[in-house]
């Protein structure tokens, strides 16, 4: 079993601060809770980042049957976790909408992984996966803590449940294969780097579901989260970071689309949330040029990058763009169309990368 890790939460530090800023009563109490936990793990996420890289130690093989083993849990209203099993795999649908779309959610996340890449799981050891709904009371937020998903009903007035988007399951379980594989420190780029990760494989997962092109997907992140109250479609906007949202309630969306507007903050561990728009961006181009279905060639070269055991837990935008070129010319060519994607669309968002293959 893997150790616990820190919590990865689906909505960014900064939504949070503005709601504790201009929300109700209730509202400020909320986010200021949800924040200090977040601010309280930051240090533990920061160290366990750098101290448990996958060259330390290696895991037992859980299962090798390629086999999905989903637990899904209900908490009922409270934080006792994991709570009490309410559908295992195999099950036919229960009552519970929640349940069974975190059921699903967690399905096509690991169908994803397995059919598209060959990946066994999270953990590639078929590592199963569990889920716990109803967290808390009103919980406006979702996230993975290194052994399973778990998941708040919304408040009902800003947020919906947070089962209902299934790219923000698929974003928070590759957290978990982020940190199998490579380990990206989550602060800075390198942080930004393992945020915009997951919303390429969270997207990615949507896109798997719907069985949409490049050309066909919306590029967002979290869309039905919002209720009709706020103003925005999504957490954020792959296609036009920086659009997602412009709310009295949750701020505007702070993405940027290009190196020239990057975020210098202390906040969010250094914008790991929105610095993340910049290499979302240049997936979202080279995906849409190479079109089709952006799982099977984009989404490979970022997989395979991922994977590369020269991608640092360190690694900066300019290393991992670099990676990307260099993977996409060994699945497809130095001279391919695959290639000159990549690299246009880093030139594109300000990633300087270098045009011969032999100074990657
Ligand atoms: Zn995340």
């Amino acid at each position: 079993m893997k150790p616990s890790l820190s919590r990865r939460y689906i909505l960014p530090p900064h939504m949070l601060t503005s709601l504790a800023q201009h929300g109700t009563p209730e509202q400020r109490t909320k986010a200021l809770q949800m924040l200090g936990h977040d601010h309280s793990i930051r240090t533990i996420r920061m160290a366990q980042g750098l101290l448990t890289s996958k060259y330390v130690g290696v895991r037992p093989a859980l299962n090798t049957d390629k086999a999905l083993h989903r637990i899904v849990y209900d908490v009922h209203g409270t934080k006792d976790l994991p709570g009490a099993v309410v559908r295992t795999e195999g099950q036919p649908p229960i009552q519970d909408t929640c349940a069974n779309e975190a059921y699903d959610g967690v399905g096509w996340t690991h169908a994803f992984y397995l059919q598209i890449y060959g990946r066994n799981s999270i953990d590639d050891a078929g590592m199963p996966l569990d889920a716990s709904v109803h967290y808390s009371h009103q919980y406006d937020n979702a996230f993975w803590d290194g052994e399973r998903m778990i998941f708040g009903d919304g408040d009902g007035q800003l947020f919906n449940r947070f089962t209902c988007a299934v790219d923000v399951i698929g974003h928070e379980l590759t957290h978990g294969v982020t940190e199998d594989e490579c380990h990206l420190a989550y602060v800075g780029q390198s942080g930004a780097l393992n945020e915009s990760i997951s919303d390429v494989f969270g997207s990615l997962v949507k896109q798997y579901a719907l069985r949409q092109t490049a050309d066909q997907a919306d590029w967002l992140i979290g869309h039905g989260l919002f209720t009709q109250q706020i103003k925005g479609v999504a957490l954020r906007s792959m296609s036009a970071p920086g659009t997602a949202y412009d709310d009295p309630l949750l701020g505007r969306d702070p993405q940027p689309a290009h190196m020239s507007h990057y975020v210098d903050t202390v906040e969010d561990n250094g914008g790991v949330h929105i610095n993340s728009g910049i290499p979302n961006h240049s997936f979202y181009l080279v995906a849409t040029r190479i079109g089709g279905y952006a799982w099977e060639k984009a989404g490979r070269i970022w997989y395979e990058t991922l994977r590369d055991s020269r991608l640092r837990p360190t690694a900066n935008f300019r290393m991992f763009a670099r990676l990307t070129l260099s993977n996409a010319e060994r699945l497809y060519g130095a001279s391919s169309p695959e290639w000159s994607a990549v690299h246009d669309a880093w030139e594109q968002v300000g990633v300087q990368v270098p045009t011969l293959a032999k100074e990657y």
